[in-house]
């Protein structure tokens, strides 16, 4: 007896229905209910942020640096925290990533100027990686020597 194994239900950008497999108890697989978090994550603190902002409340989300002049974005090292990125490893975590720094920038969680520097170290990264995946192909396509 076979059980069916329920799939996500994410639809992608091009229309089609996500058709890994779902988590237990869940309507997304691994990848998309991650996302969704990650999204959540970026919502709860655009509204932190509007809250302190209206309530006048600056030092909520921003804060002095001890004997400097540069202020801390508490909101956004907050929520960088909370969006628990994965380490820069594969071109999936790279999109991971570049999609989580576009939203926080789409919504003004983090400066342009950080997430300008956020996303040329992963391009550096994503040029790594490509350079790394392309040495492995080619070592697997090289001819064996028998002699060696
Ligand atoms: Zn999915």
């Amino acid at each position: 007896m076979t059980t069916k194994q329920r799939t996500c239900s994410h639809i992608k950008a091009d229309g089609k229905i996500c058709a890994a497999v779902a988590l237990a108890s869940k309507d997304f697989c691994y990848f998309h209910h991650r996302d969704r978090k990650r999204q959540a994550e970026i919502l709860q603190a655009l509204n932190h942020r509007r809250t302190s902002l209206s309530q006048n409340q600056r030092q909520a989300v921003y804060r002095y640096i001890p004997n400097r002049e540069s202020l801390f974005d508490d909101a956004s090292a907050a929520l960088f925290a909370s969006l628990d990125l994965p380490p820069v490893e594969d071109q999936a975590s790279v999109l991971v990533n570049i999609t989580s720094i576009m939203r926080a920038l789409a919504t003004q969680q983090i400066e342009p100027r950080v997430g300008a520097l956020l996303l040329y170290a992963l391009q550096i990264a994503s040029t790594h990686i490509n350079s790394k995946s392309q040495s492995i192909a080619a070592q697997q396509e090289a001819p064996h020597d028998p002699a060696v």
